[in-house]
């Protein structure tokens, strides 16, 4: 039986319609969430993820602010920028896009954030958080592949979760969050001997390493869920991720798109991430 295909698009529009009714239980309140994304330099990509934040706070009732500056920008004027943010009551949220020009450095710059408006959930604190199991701000992408698991209804507690990728945003802060849900989680990267024989005893198998046909069907157990979170460009110019979705999906249980899978749901995170960080901000009395 071909595999069921898990609708990212669908469970991201309902996680947004989700963001509205808080925002809006929030806003009869007094209060209206805020989001600060702040976009250094001119990388195309990096223009084009910022605009679709800042759209889908619109649609969800969250006030968002976008600061636009110049590659040239300092690291004291950005931290100084951030800073300002941390003051205002009016954000709740803080983002700063990702990759920054080389000059400034990625790890001061997040370290900078107020922990309680850290969205993205990549400050230390937050890391901090996931490690010991505290509630906090989770990063987005992997908290949304969680959602899109949890959408097909499997039990995780025991099973054998395999993540490809180990990376501090996506790879390690995924095998977390399956380790909280009581899987047992194997984590691959470029220096695993025999990486298919560890994708073989998954149940389930995130791919977060960004390369085509890193997954392959022959890899698959059959019924397996498999959550794609890589992007990649085909030749003719189309998207696709870390798994050769055709041949897969006929002998995986659930599969995700790309896109149409995961991508969407980075964003529906972070509005969720906003809301939980305004509400924090203003509890119900
Ligand atoms: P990174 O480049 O930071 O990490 C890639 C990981 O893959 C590393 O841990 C690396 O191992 C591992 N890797 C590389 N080559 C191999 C290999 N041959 N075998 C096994 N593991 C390997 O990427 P990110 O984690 O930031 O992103 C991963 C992918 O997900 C990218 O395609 C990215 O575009 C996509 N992405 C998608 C998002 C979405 O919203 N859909 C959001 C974020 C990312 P090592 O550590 O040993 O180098």
């Amino acid at each position: 039986m071909p595999a069921k295909i898990i609708d990212g698009a669908a469970i991201a529009s309902g996680l947004r319609a989700e963001a509205a009714r808080r925002a809006a239980a929030l806003a009869a309140r007094g209060v209206q969430p805020g989001l600060a994304v702040i976009l250094v330099g001119d990388d195309p990509a990096s223009a084009v993820y910022v605009r679709n934040k800042v759209r889908a706070c619109q649609e969800a009732g969250i006030h968002s602010v976008l600061e636009r500056h110049d590659a040239a920008l300092t690291q004291e004027a950005l931290l100084a920028r951030i800073d300002a943010f941390n003051a205002d009551a009016a954000i709740h949220g803080i983002l700063v896009q990702m990759p920054l020009p080389k000059h400034l450095d990625p790890q001061r710059v997040i370290q900078a954030i107020a922990s309680a408006k850290d969205v993205d959930g990549f400050s230390i604190a937050s890391a901090g958080e996931l490690m010991t199991g505290l509630p906090g701000l989770r990063p987005a992408t992997p908290a949304g592949c969680m959602k899109l698991i949890e959408s097909t209804g499997a039990d995780l507690r025991g099973k054998h979760a395999v993540v490809l990728g180990r990376s501090n945003t996506v790879g390690k802060p995924m095998a977390l969050l399956l380790l909280q849900a009581h899987a047992t989680v194997t984590i691959c990267h470029s220096a695993t001997k025999d990486l298919a024989a560890h994708v073989r005893r998954a149940d389930i198998v995130v791919a977060a390493v960004g390369r085509r046909n890193m997954v392959t069907a022959d890899m698959l157990q059959p019924g397996a869920i498999v959550i794609d979170v890589g992007i990649n460009r085909k030749d003719d110019g189309k998207l696709c991720g870390d798994v050769d979705f055709d041949a897969a999906k006929a002998v995986a249980g659930w599969i995700t798109p790309v896109p149409g899978g995961v991508g969407p749901m980075t964003i529906a995170m972070l509005l969720m991430n906003t809301l939980q960080a305004a509400e924090a901000a203003a509890p119900i009395p």
